[in-house]
């Protein structure tokens, strides 16, 4: 080991524990910490209140916990490669190393911030830390070799049968002395945003993640689409900022699956939550494999077919107001809390795709602005999952009829009633009927905050869609 220190740039890996990036750069000299706010830091968090709130928070928590270990994060604002190039020159640093991106703009910095480093005779190291299991683990494990699995079936088969690695790194690290000045920490302020109270950070991961396994892990299978219930992990924004370490999520839940006490229907449900993380880890290697699928269809012959870019009734999706009282309950979930319930995300994503017939990159970029998480590749992937254009390789779009999900997945009303105010009152049992056939909810349209009838007729749109699909595909 050098006795140079050796720069650690945080990006999207807030935390100290089980971290890939810090003991490659533990394995190199001491670890002096680093954060940049460059364009690209700003771009992400202008665009989203609610994820500036989350950064800010995160990265002043990161600090306390490198305080309390005796060091502090450098913070500095500018272009990655000079800022680093001047830091390494001002603490004699060796070397740079970070967590790779697997979005296109990321990787693409990424490539350039290698080159300059080296340039300038320093080491440049980029580390796989935000996947459980790293694209090259699946890669070497892929008997035919290849660039990375575009289904996500044989994907997941190579992923379980991999072993998850750990990097115990407040045992190892050591935090160099250093005598260079920061900047102020990142406040919402700068990027434009007010203050929100955000749940974030490493200490709020941990306590996400506990909260789940206490009770609602071995009921995920019941409970996951159900919108109402806190029945999923709520662990997406801690996992894209890198609050809580997905390797460390995956063997807790696969430790926890060997316990012989479990009850068949509880081991069940550990695994199906296993699945979704492999999901996540399954999109980050498709964008690593595929960057031009950050923004085109990864199924080429999907590339040309000619989603709309508008609708006269965008707007009304956009504000919550479509009349469907599930994707506008989702909508408006995400406008005031800055997470939609990932079931009601399906729904109301092909909601726009197919009964307004729009292209998913409206949408993607219309949530962009709401959402906490940081991760376009996993918007990306989602979307064109949904849209039957990217990695779900079925047949025909699965369209979702609105009405069927809301009777089927929130019979009571709890949460269409929680986020549209304005069906709070109304029974029911009224909520499916046309406002016509319906005195009370007829009475509710001369308010002047009344429920927006249906802007399309859904079955009318799924069969033209399907017909104008297969006259594509076919
Ligand atoms: C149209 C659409 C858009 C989406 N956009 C995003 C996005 O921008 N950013 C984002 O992080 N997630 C996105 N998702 C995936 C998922 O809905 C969210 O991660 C959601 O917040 C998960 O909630 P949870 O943490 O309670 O999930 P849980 O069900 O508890 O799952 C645990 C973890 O597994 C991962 N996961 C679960 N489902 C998926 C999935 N379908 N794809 C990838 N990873 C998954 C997430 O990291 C999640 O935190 C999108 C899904 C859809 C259908």
């Amino acid at each position: 080991m050098s006795a140079r220190p050796f720069i650690y740039r945080f990006t999207r890996d807030l935390r100290l524990d089980d971290h890939a990036g810090l003991a490659q750069a533990a394995s190199h000299g001491d670890v002096l910490p680093v954060f940049v706010i460059d364009r690209g830091v700003e771009r992400r968090m202008a665009s989203s209140p609610r994820r500036a709130a989350y950064l800010c928070a995160a990265v002043a928590e990161l600090d306390r916990a490198l305080r309390e270990r005796g060091a502090r994060l450098i913070v500095r604002r500018g272009s990655a490669p000079s800022v680093l190039k001047h830091v390494a020159r001002g603490s004699g640093a060796a070397g740079v190393a970070w967590s790779a991106s697997y979005d296109a703009a990321g990787a693409q910095a990424d490539a350039r911030l290698q080159s300059e480093l080296e340039e300038a005779g320093l080491r440049a190291i980029a580390v796989h830390d935000a996947a459980a299991i790293a694209p090259e683990e699946i890669a070497a494990a892929r008997a035919s070799g290849g660039d990375g699995y575009r289904a996500f079936a044989p994907y997941f088969e190579v992923w379980r049968s991999l072993a998850v690695a750990t990097y115990d790194v407040p045992l190892l690290v050591r935090f160099a002395a250093s005598e260079l000045q920061s900047e102020p920490l990142p406040q919402p302020s700068e990027f434009g945003a007010q203050p929100h109270a955000i749940e974030a950070g490493a200490e709020a991961a941990r306590a996400a993640l506990a909260r789940f396994l206490q009770g609602p892990a071995v009921q995920y299978a019941a409970g996951m689409n159900v919108p109402s219930e806190d029945g999923t992990s709520r662990l997406s924004a801690h996992l894209s900022f890198g609050a809580i370490s997905a390797r460390g999520v995956v063997r807790t839940v696969r430790a926890r699956i060997d316990d012989p006490f479990l009850l068949s229907e509880e081991r069940a449900s550990l695994r199906l939550f296993l699945r979704s993380l492999a999901m996540r880890d399954f999109f980050l290697q498709l964008g690593y494999a595929h960057p031009r699928s950050i923004d085109e269809p990864l199924q080429e012959k999907m590339r040309a077919f000619p989603f709309a870019r508008t609708h006269p009734r965008l707007d009304a999706w956009r504000a919550g107001a479509t009349g469907f009282p599930l994707v506008d309950a989702g909508i408006r979930q995400l406008h005031e809390t800055g997470w939609m319930h990932p079931h009601v995300r399906a729904v109301a994503a092909s909601f726009l795709c197919f009964d307004l017939g729009v292209d998913w990159r409206i949408g993607r970029d219309e949530w962009d602005r709401y959402l906490i998480e940081d991760d376009p590749v996993l918007a990306s992937g989602n979307w064109q999952w949904i849209a039957g254009v990217g990695a779900d390789l079925v047949q025909y779009p699965r369209i979702y009829n609105p009405e069927k999900q809301r009777r089927r997945f929130d019979p009571s009303g709890e949460y269409v009633k929680r986020y549209v105010r304005e069906l709070s009152h109304v029974p029911i049992a009224s909520l499916g009927v046309s406002r016509a056939d319906d005195a009370q909810l007829a009475l509710a349209l001369f308010a002047s905050d009344a429920y927006p009838q249906p802007i399309v007729d859904h079955d009318e749109q799924a069969r033209a869609f399907l017909a104008r699909y297969r006259a594509f595909a076919d």
